[in-house]
């Protein structure tokens, strides 16, 4: 039965239904098999019975009836074969006309006879055959100075009444399985559908965004139980989407909040108080200008998320030389050496090649040597290295700071994690950073990790899979060099950017 939603999309079926559908046929199936099969084998048996027995008491027949006995010794020994097998035996000769016994009212059998002529000619000394209530057996004997036929027969009345009985029990055979389908499909029905109902039901409340439910139950069956902990394993997946969803909001709501307060206060003073003062206006703006660049560094982390999260393209994947890439990431914080007294030791080995999205690597590196810069201790000293280690390239962002406690450790990848603590760090960061670097990386497959003890500072760790060195200097050999000095600019105007911000 087809059920139609008020949407329009079918809703198919009852389980019920298809089950005691599906339960009937095959048991009515296999009972009809049954009943045929049964049929055909009886019948065989039987015929095959009533040959042998009609082929034994003819061959008795032609034994005791030769060319010599009298009439009513033949009388005699047919009637005897009837006591003996339940077979009517007669005798007719070539014409067809009856011999024996007298009862046979003299018939004429010519169809017959003529029949017989034929069959038995080509040296077969006997013949069965059937005319449908009857199975009959016949010999060529000699009697009487000539040649005739002794014919055995026996009725198959028992077989079409065995055959009708066992009809009458073939439908009740039918009418018992169809009532026993229905009640084991019915059982089954309930065995199936209560769980798929129950668990469909909480899957409707899970739509709904309740999260609270509990698909844990345990059902008797495999596929509703692994149906159920999938479901299971969604609601939880989805509160915690949600979760983070919530908390993204609030901490983005706030991070805005601020800086638009602050520009908004800032611009009434300039407005109000600091205007015609140069100096002050000066400092006034220089706070909204950088309150501006918080919100749209924080704007351009939300947008980096948001396109990791929805996968970036295989094909922008290229192998480079990570080496070079590590010198000029690193060189992008040279300002902080003359500006604020920082010391960053690159020390990178030569031509580590690798195949990955260089634009997003490169985000990588940038945001880690910055955390290790903003969180380095007061020698204001950073190292960064990267050194073949077996099949991989190893990339380590060593500083001096205060480390991670070991509970943090686990969390400061997550979407907006900062440590309770306040911070004054040279580089600015949007608490966005290493989940931006976790989902750079995971993307790629690459191991990453940190080691941190502290007080003693802290060691963040990437594992780049090594491409080989020839495919890397062949691509950049065939860069047209037009090509190349383009990037090369590019590459400089985005650090610039970087280093402005
Ligand atoms: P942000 O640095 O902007 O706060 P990140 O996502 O880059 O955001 O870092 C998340 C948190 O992880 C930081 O707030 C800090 O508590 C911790 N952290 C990151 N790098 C270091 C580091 N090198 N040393 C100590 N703590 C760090």
């Amino acid at each position: 039965m087809l059920g139609k939603r008020k949407n329009g999309t079918k809703t198919g079926k009852s389980l019920n239904l298809v089950l005691w559908f599906c339960f009937s046929l095959f048991a009515i199936a296999v009972v009809l098999i049954f009943i045929v099969v049964q049929n055909a084998l009886v019948d065989r048996h039987y015929r095959k019975k009533t040959v042998e027995k009609l082929e034994t008491a003819g061959a008795e027949l032609s034994d005791k009836i030769t060319p010599s006995t009298d009439g009513q010794d033949a009388l005699k020994v047919i009637v005897e074969a009837y006591k003996n097998y339940g077979v009517t035996g007669y005798l007719i000769d070539s014409d067809g006309q009856s011999l024996f016994p007298d009862w046979t009212d003299q018939k004429s059998y010519p169809a017959l006879a003529e029949v017989l002529k034929k069959e038995l000619s080509g040296g077969r000394d006997s013949v069965t055959f059937s005319d449908g209530n009857t199975l009959t057996y016949a010999i060529e004997i000699p009697f009487g100075g000539q040649n005739c036929y002794l014919c055995v027969m026996s009725s198959l009345e028992s077989l079409t009444r065995l055959e009708e009985g066992m009809g009458q029990i073939s439908l009740i055979m039918v009418l018992v399985t169809i009532v026993l389908s229905f009640v084991a499909s019915g059982f089954v029905a309930v065995l199936v559908t209560k769980p798929v109902n129950e668990v469909t039901a909480r899957a409707k409340q899970l739509a709904r965004g309740d999260y609270s439910l509990d698909f844990k139950e345990h059902y008797f069956c495999r596929e509703i139980n692994e149906l159920s902990e999938t479901l299971d394993y969604a609601c939880t997946e989805m509160s915690k989407a949600e979760k983070i969803q919530q908390e993204l909001i609030a901490n983005v709501s706030h991070d805005f909040k601020t800086p638009l307060t602050m520009i908004k206060a800032y611009a009434s003073m300039i407005r109000e108080i600091s205007g015609d003062d140069k100096e002050k206006r000066d400092a006034h703006a220089k706070i909204i200008i950088d309150e501006s660049d918080r919100l749209t560094a924080l704007v351009v982390d939300l947008l980096d998320i948001s396109k990791i999260r929805a996968g970036f393209d295989e094909e922008e994947r290229t192998v480079f030389n990570l080496s070079e890439e590590v010198y000029r990431v690193a060189g992008r914080f040279d300002y902080l050496k003359e500006t604020a007294g920082y010391t960053i030791l690159t020390e990178a080995e030569d031509d580590l090649y690798v195949f990955a999205n260089r634009a997003r690597i490169e985000q990588v590196l940038y945001n880690l040597i910055g955390n290790a810069v903003n969180y380095t201790g007061e020698d204001k000293t950073v190292q960064v290295k990267l050194f073949r280690n077996g099949e991989n390239s190893r990339f380590e962002v060593v500083d001096s700071g205060k480390g991670i406690k070991q509970e943090e450790i686990s969390t400061i990848w997550d979407r907006y994690y900062r440590s309770s603590e306040t911070h004054k760090r040279p580089v600015k960061g949007t608490g966005l950073g290493l989940s931006i670097v976790k989902g750079i990386l995971e993307a790629h497959g690459y191991p990453f990790g940190v080691e941190s003890e502290e007080g003693k500072g802290s060691t963040f760790w990437v594992e780049f899979f090594s491409a080989p060195a020839e495919e890397g200097a062949k691509r950049e050999a065939a860069e047209e060099p037009a090509k190349k000095s383009v990037r090369k600019k590019k590459e400089k105007m985005s650090s610039g950017d970087r280093n402005d911000s």
